[in-house]
């Protein structure tokens, strides 16, 4: 399962913290809930794709010795399952979106620049999971007036900032910013039996 790093930062100041496998150690169990602080079990490596970061970065794991299940914690400024971190994807998506900016040209403008296929993929997710997202988000802002969900989602996301936004949705409720992959949803968890995790 993964849960958020309680860390906003850069890149680079959260690769200096993970030295330190006490700085965020859960002190229960997000999965059994056994109330008793989870021990380090090791990293994964995963690419980010960041205004001025393309590159891998090592995500923290721990183990539940009760459940014996692990837990990751994600920096915050990721997405699960996305190369990209969550300010590229914001900032394509306001140029795309809100500044009616052409795909080809948001690309190319994005920062680092990238195919417009990539782009085009985050737009399709996001308008599909809009209305969800001014519903979730309606609990920590106003809804604002606006045409559509996909421009009301977009200036609720701006008044509260994407990252707290992320923040709230992912810890707090479960809810991915651009949805979960289909088979993870609606909570993010991989079914018990699923046949890919079925033995061959
Ligand atoms: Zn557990």
């Amino acid at each position: 399962m993964q849960i958020l790093h309680p860390f906003a930062g850069s890149v680079q100041q959260y690769t200096e913290q993970l030295s330190d496998p006490d700085c965020c150690r859960p002190d229960h169990c997000p999965q059994c809930h056994t109330k008793h602080p989870l021990s380090a079990h090791g990293f994964y490596t995963r690419t980010l794709i960041d205004t001025a970061y393309d590159g891998v970065i090592r995500v923290r794991r721990y183990l539940c010795q009760a459940c014996q299940r692990t837990v990751s914690l994600l920096p915050e400024f990721v997405l699960p399952y996305l190369r990209s971190s969550l300010t590229v994807i914001a900032l394509f998506l306001i140029a795309r979106l809100l500044q009616a900016q052409t795909l080809n040209g948001a690309a190319q403008t994005a920062l680092p620049p990238m195919p417009y296929q990539r782009g085009q993929f985050w737009v399709r997710r996001f308008r599909a999971q809009a209305e969800a997202l001014c519903a979730a988000l309606a609990a920590l802002t106003q809804p604002a007036p606006a045409p559509d969900f996909v421009h009301r989602a977009l200036a609720m996301l701006e008044s509260t900032g994407w990252i707290a936004a992320h923040r709230f949705l992912f810890a707090g409720v479960r809810c991915h910013l651009l949805g979960w992959p289909r088979g993870l949803a609606p909570a993010g968890r991989r079914a018990a039996f699923s046949a890919a995790d079925a033995p061959a």
